[in-house]
């Protein structure tokens, strides 16, 4: 029995990492990381508090978070799927949390940069200078913090030619290079948040 356990352990640690450099984007994080139906990351969360699962807590609040409101209080899931009062009141203040880090830090690196970064493209939409903010600028904010959604992606790796698509509204390489480099370090800064914004700390 000791020897299962441990052998589940292991498993669980390799889908719900301990460390941020243990993260790999090349590697199915979470309830994805499970052969066959992935199963709700809900049904996981609620698992992983009976279980006492510590360690991994902060990475299973995120994944069942991640997905939005629609998700975590979905009343069409098993009940295995369906969070306890407090649990759900742990993640959707974790995610509020999250939400406004991912706005505030998509402001900050597409429009707090403004000025101070030489960017040498004459046609790249960040020299412009002028008051406010440009359309371009509003939409890249826009892609990155999927404000159509209710959910985060703050924790997967920004590829904005991914969240733009073909020309990525006439920003140059440079500038969007230069923007994925500083969410690198977001993404990082939050991982290590992420035991506190879950109430999961002291
Ligand atoms: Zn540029």
């Amino acid at each position: 029995m000791t020897a299962v356990r441990s052998r589940i352990l292991d498993v669980v640690r390799e889908a719900y990492p301990e460390t941020f450099e243990a993260l790999s984007p090349a590697k199915p994080t979470g309830e994805r990381f499970f052969s066959g139906p992935a199963p709700h990351p809900n049904e996981v969360l609620n698992l992983f508090v009976q279980q006492k699962l510590t360690s991994a807590l902060p990475l299973a609040y995120y994944m069942a978070a991640r997905r939005g409101l629609d998700s975590l209080m979905d009343r069409r899931l098993p009940a295995s799927a369906r969070l306890s009062p407090e649990a759900l009141q742990v993640a959707m203040k974790g995610l509020l949390a999250l939400r406004e880090v991912e706005l505030k830090e998509a402001h900050r690196l597409i429009l707090g940069s403004r000025g101070s970064r030489s960017c040498s493209r004459s046609n790249c939409p960040s020299r412009n200078l002028g008051p406010g903010v440009s359309e371009a600028d509003q939409k890249i904010v826009d892609r990155i913090t999927d404000s159509a959604h209710c959910g985060t992606k703050i924790l997967e790796v920004l590829s904005l030619k991914e969240v733009c698509g073909g020309d990525c509204f006439g920003f140059c390489e440079g500038c969007t290079e230069g923007w994925e480099t500083g969410h690198a370090d977001v993404r990082k800064n939050v991982w290590v948040m992420l035991p506190d914004v879950f109430g999961l700390k002291g």
